[in-house]
């Protein structure tokens, strides 16, 4: 049986409560979902205060889904938005709350164009749409939803600054060193929370009149929750991305008698490099710096198992090739290339934050370069001039590794990908020395599956009725994902965080 009232690291036997507060509407957690409630309730004349338990306000996302933005009118793009939905339903094999998804598509754009109305035009800054995201096959459709920040078209604008700025003006109390504790209720209604200062260890009841929204960003750093919840994660990732998200929203909620999705979903970037010789169990890196993070993972390169064999498509979204490995010995993958790399990525047409150029985050395939011989130089990549050689690097067997990229080049000879079905344009040849390898894990950026919502961004109890007074956003609710990331509707997470955080807090002001 899960404690749940312990998973989020704080104390909560025997609370001193040393102060109380008033608010009216009180967001947990300053992140997408949470600084966009605090703007949509500010804006609806509430009285707003946010708890941080950091001592910033997380990042803010640059790529930003979204369907009928301004940025994608200005573009002359337009999306059929039923195709949308029904994409995003079918992914999940319509294990969501579809109701829930078409809500975002009505609403998504609504919430881009208030960020680049309110946060990014008066720094200079405007959203440009991305509309050459891929169609690649019939089984990979591609939306073009992504927006991304920018004043020079050529490189991204951060804007968490301004936004911070931007809600302090509206008057919002934004609390940093602060962390929910518990939920509090009277006759069944939650009517505050109790939180830590955690620069003083003082416990504060914070009393909100109209409402508590719990944005906390999911659960993906909390390895007691992923064992219960998502244990598989545990094996395909390597890295967490997202340190600050450790379930207390969530469990909170569950406390007083919410419910959740009740399958995991997550979202898994393929760009973990694992030292040589590490095993996935022992290793699960807690980081928000992209510590050993390999841009290059998610090319479509040659991909080997363990045991030097072919195993996938290796041009797929990328989660998809991290849970292919996970049904292959050791849940890690190899990954091998030759020094044309550089060219390859410029036939490759990757999209997103993978695409090489603006508004990808490798300016150019020299950039690409540069950032592959860091790795090098720090022994994840490993370098050689015989394939015998990098496979002994890698402590791989020789003779499978010798057969694959035999392989691999005839296929990319004949044009046609026998094996897997690799489109023709992605096949490249492993045979111009020096050779490059490493061994490649997943990095979970997020988990999805959170509590149930309505879609007035109400958390509901196991009757599906609504807990009054309490919303969930972000990563803390539910409904929408299951299993993996749709990655081809890109920026959807931060949108769908961004999206259901303004219409929590516009609901929640309304009380
Ligand atoms: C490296 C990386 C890159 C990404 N890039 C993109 C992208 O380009 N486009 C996209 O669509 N998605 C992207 N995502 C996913 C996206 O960032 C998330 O889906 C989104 O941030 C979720 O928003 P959220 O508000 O739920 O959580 P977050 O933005 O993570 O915010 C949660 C906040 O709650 C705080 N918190 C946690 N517990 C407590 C507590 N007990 N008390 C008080 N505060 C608490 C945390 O410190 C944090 O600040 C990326 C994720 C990562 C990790």
């Amino acid at each position: 049986m899960l404690n749940l009232q312990n998973v989020d690291h704080y104390e909560v036997n025997d609370i001193d409560v040393k102060r109380t507060l008033n608010t009216e509407v009180l967001v947990i957690g300053a992140g997408n979902a949470g600084m966009m409630a605090a703007a949509a309730a500010a804006e609806k004349q509430a009285q707003v205060t946010v708890i941080e338990k950091e001592d910033s306000i997380n990042l803010l996302r640059l790529g930003l889904g979204g369907v009928g933005t301004n940025a994608q009118k200005r573009a002359g793009l337009t999306i059929n938005k039923y195709d949308l939905v029904e994409y995003l339903a079918s992914f999940a094999q319509h294990n969501v709350d579809e109701g829930l998804i078409y809500h975002w598509a009505n609403h998504s754009a609504e919430a881009v164009n208030w960020v680049e109305d309110n946060i990014l035009k008066p720094h200079g800054a405007h959203l440009r749409s991305e509309p050459d995201a891929m169609v690649t096959s019939s089984a990979y459709t591609g939306f073009p939803t992504e927006n991304d920040p920018t004043i020079d078209d050529k490189t991204f604008a951060s804007y968490g600054q301004w936004f911070q700025e931007k809600v302090e003006s509206m008057g919002v109390n934004l609390r940093f060193k602060t962390a929910l504790i518990k939920l509090l209720t009277i006759n069944g209604q939650v009517s505050g929370a109790i939180v830590k200062d955690l620069s003083n260890g003082e416990y504060i009841q914070i009393n909100a009149s109209k409402g508590v929204i719990l944005c906390t960003g999911g659960y993906s750093a909390n390895k007691q929750l992923l064992k219960e919840w998502n244990p598989l994660a545990l094996k395909k990732n390597v890295y967490n991305d997202s340190p600050r998200s450790n379930g207390a929203g969530i469990t909170s909620a569950l406390n007083i008698g919410a419910i959740k999705d009740e399958e995991p979903a997550e979202c898994i970037f393929d760009r973990g490099l694992v030292p040589i010789g590490t095993k996935t169990d022992d290793m699960y890196v807690q980081t928000a710096t992209y510590k050993d993070w390999l841009w290059l993972g998610s090319h479509p390169l040659l991909k080997l198992n363990m045991r030097g064999q072919r195993f996938a498509n290796e041009s797929v979204p990328y989660q998809f090739i991290v849970n292919a490995a996970s049904k292959q010995p050791g849940y890690l993958y190899a990954m091998i290339w030759d020094d044309n790399f550089d060219e390859y990525a410029k036939q490759f047409h990757m999209v997103g934050c993978a695409r090489v150029g603006f508004p990808g985050y490798m300016a150019s395939a020299e950039k690409l370069r540069e950032d592959t011989q860091q790795y090098v130089d720090k022994g994840l990549v490993v370098k050689a001039d015989t394939i015998e050689e990098l496979a002994q690097h890698l402590q791989l067997p020789v003779a499978n590794v010798k057969a694959s990229v035999k392989r691999n080049n005839e296929l990319v000879n004949d044009n046609i990908d026998k094996d897997f079905g690799k489109e023709a344009y992605r096949l490249t040849s492993v045979n111009k020395k020096p050779y490059y390898g490493c061994i490649l894990g997943g990095r979970i950026l997020c988990t999805f599956d959170g509590l149930r919502i309505n879609k007035q961004m109400e958390v509901m109890d196991n009757q599906y009725h609504a807990i009054p007074h309490l919303y969930a956003a972000g990563n803390d609710s539910g409904g929408f994902f299951f299993g993996s990331y749709p990655d081809r509707v890109p920026g959807l997470a931060a949108s769908h965080a961004q999206t259901f955080g303004r219409l929590a807090g516009q609901q929640a002001a309304q009380n």
